[in-house]
């Protein structure tokens, strides 16, 4: 069982159903009068030629706007809004430290330091050039195992590794370098948000301009769930998004990307890397959640420096945890961002899976996928108000 699961069932307070349910809009036929009077039936006349597309297209679903919906969508402006008079800047806490690394170091010392510090990403700096060189990420701990897993031939000098070499790596495997995606700490929030969505970064490094010395200067890295927090804290109008993860078909469902306790390590970060996420959930062979295996899970296996661990089942490597563990965090279908928001702001949440009464694994709901819903899909809702 998952034994450090947070499982936040609540049921939606708000299953109202008593309005006819949703249903694709019909083809509507737009019905025009035709007035055939002798051969006038016969001409097209400019004005219908010239008519706007719009006003032939299918008209909206007609159905009553119900309470949920109508709040939903002021739960989502009232988001919008708070971003659109937010800067990167007001995100970060009042007191806050950034390690930087350097790229002459060694992705063995990073590592520790990684663990040390307990960070799982860190900007990158170029003291040869006095540049800022890009973020370190789990990723790239991800592309050195799979390397060292091509080449065993070269592991000898895994050592010897440095972070400016991770560049090579990443061509030698054709893997699509990272996102470099940064923002101004000045940027609207709403803006670097959009950004960073459209691209596919995970994290946003706060990157500033110093015309005194010409020089770019990092000042902080927001990460998905600093933003989450931010808008929890914030918004009190996100106890307004009460419907529920089934109705707005919120998360990812289909072809989840699993494993069982006997899965290797290694079989593992093949998954993440090729499917492009970042954790995988462990199940029974029945489909019943035991535990997620993250990526960052891997930064503690590789700080031994033997990479023969990786040959560990993930029942193995789980058991490898730390006790302080923070654990998973389960909802059901029938949550909606408004309980998932609580959670947020109670705890530091990386990701949920969805689970049925029994269990059983239906979903993931990722960070990125509702901050897609509140920046990208929402839009539609808000657009109607
Ligand atoms: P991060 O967790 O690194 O901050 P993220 O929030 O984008 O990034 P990912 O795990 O990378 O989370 O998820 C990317 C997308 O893949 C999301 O749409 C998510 O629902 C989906 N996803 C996540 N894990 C799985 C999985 N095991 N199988 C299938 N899809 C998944």
């Amino acid at each position: 069982m998952a034994e450090n699961a947070e499982v936040t069932q609540s049921p939606s307070p708000s299953n109202d159903n008593s309005a006819p349910a949703d249903h694709p809009s019909s083809t509507t036929a737009h019905a025009q009068a035709a007035h055939h009077h002798g051969h006038e039936g016969t001409f097209v006349r400019p004005s219908d030629l010239l008519r706007p597309k719009t006003t032939s297209r299918p008209s909206a679903p007609t159905q009553p706007d119900r309470p949920i919906d109508r709040d939903q969508r002021a739960g989502l402006k009232a988001i919008r809004d708070f971003l659109r008079i937010r800067n990167c800047y007001d995100v970060l806490p009042l007191s806050f430290r950034l390690i930087e690394l350097d790229v002459g170091l060694t992705v063995k010392e990073s590592l520790n330091i990684m663990v040390q510090c307990g960070i799982v990403s860190a900007p990158l700096w170029d003291s040869s050039t006095s540049t800022y060189a890009g973020l370190l990420t789990v990723n790239d701990y991800l592309n050195v195992v799979r390397y060292y897993n091509l080449h065993a031939d070269k592991l000898k000098d895994v050592d010897k590794l440095l972070l400016s070499d991770l560049k090579d790596v990443e061509k030698f495997l054709d893997v699509k370098p990272p996102e470099t995606v940064s923002a101004s700490p000045e940027a609207i929030l709403f803006d670097a948000l959009r950004k960073q969505l459209i691209s596919r970064a995970r994290r946003i490094p706060l990157v500033s301009y110093d015309s005194d010395t010409q020089r770019t200067m990092v000042t902080s890295v927001i990460t998905q769930y600093r933003i989450l927090k931010f808008i929890a804290m914030n918004v009190k109008e996100t106890d307004m998004l009460r419907k529920s993860l089934a109705m707005i078909k919120l998360g990812t469902y289909g072809n989840i990307v699993r494993c069982t306790l006997d899965t290797t390590v290694l079989d593992v970060i093949d998954e993440m890397v090729m499917k492009n996420i970042s954790s995988v959930p462990v199940v029974t062979t029945e489909g019943i959640l035991l535990n997620v295996f993250e990526a960052v899970d891997v930064i503690e296996i590789l700080k031994t420096g033997d990479y023969g661990n990786l040959t560990w089942t993930i029942g193995r490597a789980l058991s490898a945890r730390s006790p302080n563990h923070p654990g998973i965090y389960c909802c059901s279908l029938d949550d909606g961002l408004d309980t998932i928001f609580e959670t947020i702001k109670r705890s530091r949440v990386h990701r949920l899976m969805i689970v049925d009464d029994n269990n059983y694994l239906k979903g993931v709901l990722s960070l990125s996928d509702i901050l897609h819903y509140l920046l990208v899909e929402g839009q539609e809702e808000t657009d109607q108000t």
